[in-house]
């Protein structure tokens, strides 16, 4: 089955965990672009520098930039049978040339996920996420948390809390994300492939339920 998702949601709505359990019972690539800036600052690229820039004070990485590391990733043999981004896109004019790089080679996205949260529960998650220093895995304190304490389960490194996960970024992310990314609620509202889900449920619950929906409207098929 070929899917071309879009995961939507506010940070800490999910969209990385959902990712990670969706690509992975849809054998699709995930490709998240704040995953893919974390990698290149790790790495200590020209690109990782000037993300990390916007970054850290909670800023969305202008469009020209964030739009060229997705068509290239797109370009990849994995994505041949689909895919499912997370985290892009955040804008309008981000999802105008998504649409216009999948017209360009005959195709649309299938669906588009939308996972509500509230603000305050958005805020008590983000306190509680940590993210792998070496390898980029996520996990929570509490919802999702790795076998040893403080320890990757996939590679043995430390456990670090995100600089852009401290509470007044968190509250500045936030800001961005009402003024810039949910307008796209509408916009593929109007083109009739999104799907709400209650962000706030259990991982696996959502997960059942995303697949289960999918599923019952032949997304894919
Ligand atoms: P995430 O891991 O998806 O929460 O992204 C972390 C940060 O990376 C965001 O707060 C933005 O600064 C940047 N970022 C990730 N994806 C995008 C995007 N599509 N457009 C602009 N900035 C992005």
């Amino acid at each position: 089955m070929q899917m071309k998702i879009v995961l939507l949601g506010a940070p800490g709505a999910g969209k990385g965990t959902q990712a990670e359990n969706l690509t992975c019972m849809l054998s699709i690539p995930h490709i998240s672009t704040g995953d893919i800036f974390r990698e290149n600052i790790r790495n200590g690229t020209k690109l990782g520098l000037e993300a990390k820039s916007y970054m850290d004070k909670g800023l969305l990485v202008p469009d020209e930039l964030t739009v060229n590391i997705v068509k290239e990733r797109l370009k990849k043999d994995d994505c041949k049978n689909g895919f499912l981004l997370d985290g892009f896109p955040r804008t309008i004019s981000q999802a105008e040339s998504l649409d216009a790089v999948l017209d360009s080679i005959g195709t649309k996205l299938d669906a588009v996920i939308n996972l509500d949260v509230t603000d305050d529960v958005i805020v008590k998650r983000m306190a509680g996420r940590r993210i792998c220093q070496n390898c980029g895995k996520s996990y929570h304190v509490v919802n999702h948390p790795p076998k040893v304490e403080g320890i990757c389960d996939d590679c043995g490194s430390k456990l670090i809390l995100r600089d852009d996960d401290k509470e007044e970024t968190v509250l500045k992310r936030l800001r961005e994300y009402k003024e810039k990314t949910l307008p796209l609620i509408d916009y593929y509202e109007k083109k009739g492939i999104l799907f709400h889900f209650d962000g706030a449920k259990g991982i696996m619950e959502t997960t059942d339920e995303i697949i289960a929906k999918l599923k019952a409207a032949g997304v894919g098929i």
